[in-house]
């Protein structure tokens, strides 16, 4: 969910100089909300956890994801083990 932007002063583990405006940033969220600035602050840049949570799965993964490995059917398999024994 898109919320409004905001910043953290604060710089130290996980916390890049980035604005975000993601509900589910993984970073934002870490940034206690007393320590939230509201806005984008100077020269930051717009946290790419926020830009990646913004675009439709559909576009982010099935682009990336590699092919599934191929296996036997089923039946073929049991024979195999049949023959084994
Ligand atoms: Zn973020």
């Amino acid at each position: 969910m898109r919320v409004p932007p905001f910043h953290s002063p604060l710089r130290g583990i996980g916390l890049e100089e980035a604005w975000h405006d993601h509900s589910e940033c993984p970073i934002g969220k870490s940034i206690h909300p007393h320590d939230r600035i509201l806005g984008t602050g100077c020269s930051l840049a717009r946290c790419k956890f926020c830009v990646l949570l913004d675009e439709p799965l559909s576009n982010t993964h099935t682009d990336t994801l590699l092919p599934l490995p191929h296996y036997p059917p089923e039946k073929a398999r049991i024979k195999t083990l049949v023959n084994t024994w």
